[in-house]
């Protein structure tokens, strides 16, 4: 089985986002850059079914500038085998990202797309599903567990009411939830390794796709500062103030 695991570059999610001040994004320069951490998770799961001998390649895809390929670096020290980078400078938006993704299920043919269910800057929820309907494949997004038996995969999805699990045909496009692993950090002789593993260098232009934007971002601004809290002598004082200043009694 070969998995195919697309790996974005985003915004660190310990580094607090600041917002440009003509409000037209968030300001990316000179700030600290990571994998997507669900993204993460995909290559874990990826890689963690290499070692249990169910798959025997993981490739990683980004779509992204030339930085991307230390996301991609990343990957291979986890574990995965080779790298693509299609490079752009481009914001490109997930169905893009999807047209892009669908052309490179054409050349590899996976058996599996593991993808995160959402990269953290944009938190679009998107691109696996949209990925799934290119190609008119099964999918089980947000899951929490992944057992592959019988050319078939058994998702376990996080649902509102419990835990739901579905049985997909293979090949099938996977998206990950928080719950479902827990990265590895890679070792030094892992990433010095990962150092001589190929990365295919692409453009968006070789895939024939036009990811030109389609929506426009009308503004971008700060969450609203939250107001200090105050600390009250009594019950009656609190209820008082949740009435007569809350407003919400
Ligand atoms: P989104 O739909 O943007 O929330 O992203 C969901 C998932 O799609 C991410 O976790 C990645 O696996 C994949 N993805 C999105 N954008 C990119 C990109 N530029 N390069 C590679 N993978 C991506």
């Amino acid at each position: 089985m070969k998995i195919l695991v697309p790996v974005k570059r985003v915004l660190d999610y310990n580094v607090k986002a600041r917002v440009k001040p003509d409000q037209s994004g968030v300001d990316l320069s000179n700030v600290k850059m990571s994998m997507n951490p669900f993204d993460e998770i995909s290559v874990e799961e990826a890689v963690r079914l290499k070692e249990d001998g169910k798959a025997e390649e993981v490739v990683v895809v980004s779509i992204g500038p030339e930085k991307a390929q230390e996301t991609i670096r990343t990957a291979l020290a986890m574990g995965a085998d080779r790298g693509i980078l299609i490079k752009t400078d481009e914001t490109v938006e997930p169905l893009g990202v999807a047209k892009l993704l669908a052309k490179v299920v054409e050349e590899e043919s996976p058996d599996m797309v593991v993808l995160g269910k959402q990269a953290i800057d944009d938190d679009a929820n998107a691109t696996g599903q949209m990925l799934g309907a290119l190609l008119g494949w099964p999918q089980g997004t947000f899951a929490s567990k992944v057992e592959i038996a019988d050319g078939a995969a058994n998702v376990t999805r996080e649902v509102d009411g419990g835990l739901q699990t579905i049985k997909i045909s293979l090949p099938a496009i996977v998206t990950t939830d928080l719950r479902l692993n827990e990265p590895r950090y890679a070792s030094l002789p892992n990433i010095m390794k990962a150092k001589r593993k190929p990365i295919d260098m692409k453009a968006p232009d070789d895939y024939g796709v036009d990811i030109a934007p389609r929506l426009q971002v009308v503004k971008v601004t700060e969450p609203p500062k939250r107001e200090a809290g105050e600390i009250v002598e009594s019950v009656e004082e609190l209820v008082s103030k949740l009435k007569n200043e809350a407003g919400v009694l």
